[in-house]
């Protein structure tokens, strides 16, 4: 990947970690700028393209989940990932749910984040490097993914994808009506290793239920396997 042109917007208020964060994703040689508020955050945004987003959740004038949301509404494709002081899962689920693709639980090593970030950007390219074959893949009753544009249709109507929500939607469809261990598909979707929280994987699925079954409490395509993972019956 050539680093040079890899922009990243920092959001962070903790003064020295922003400064410490900033210094070391520059040595990283990625382009940074730091915004120091929500407000600033969006300010910033639009002044992009930016590569990545490294969101903290809670900052003044506008918190994380609302930067996460108004990004989303402008960008449906730049990964954001979220720093939570937190450890709880509401705040967790709720980043998801704004449109944050990743989280990193505070305090965290810095290692950890370049990491993360690292794996975030490599997908992130390999994504829009993968040629797609027509444009839509149509499912169940009138459902479609829309690799290219990155939309999806379901009975709910039509909706913008994460890079996340298209990666891992991409991953299911590839092994339609298998059964894919959590396991496996956060070592695929988020190049993790063993030992990292399945939940996340839990989180996206109830995300995307949302998007594509009638009932999301009884799942028809996006199904549960007991003890071992989920299945995608087209
Ligand atoms: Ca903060």
């Amino acid at each position: 990947m050539n680093t040079s042109k890899v922009r990243i917007l920092l959001v962070e208020d903790e003064k020295h970690l922003a400064e410490g964060l900033l210094y070391n994703l520059s040595m990283e040689g990625y382009e940074t700028e730091l915004a120091r508020d929500g407000q600033e955050a969006l300010d910033l945004f639009d002044r992009g393209p930016w590569s990545l987003i490294v969101l903290d959740l809670m900052l003044p004038l506008v918190d994380g989940f609302e930067v996460a949301r108004q990004i989303r509404t402008r960008d449906a494709r730049v990964p954001i990932l979220m720093l939570t002081a937190r450890a709880m899962d509401e705040d967790r689920v709720k980043g998801l749910e704004c449109g944050a693709d990743d989280y990193l639980t505070k305090p965290f090593h810095l290692q950890e984040l370049l990491l993360r970030i690292q794996g975030m950007l490599r997908r992130s390219s390999w994504y829009r490097t993968v040629p797609v074959e027509g444009d839509r893949y149509f499912f169940g009753d009138g459902c479609w993914i829309d690799f290219r544009e990155r939309t999806a249709m379901g009975p709910h109507g039509e909706r913008r994808l994460t890079e996340r929500e298209a990666s891992i939607l991409k991953f299911l469809v590839e092994r339609a009506s298998e059964t894919v261990a959590r396991e496996d598909m956060l070592r695929e979707v988020w190049g993790y290793g063993p030992g990292v929280e399945t939940r996340t994987v839990d989180n996206f699925m109830r995300r995307l239920r949302t998007y594509f079954e009638k009932d999301p409490a009884t799942p028809e395509h996006i199904v549960s396997v007991r003890g071992m993972g989920y299945r995608f019956d087209p």
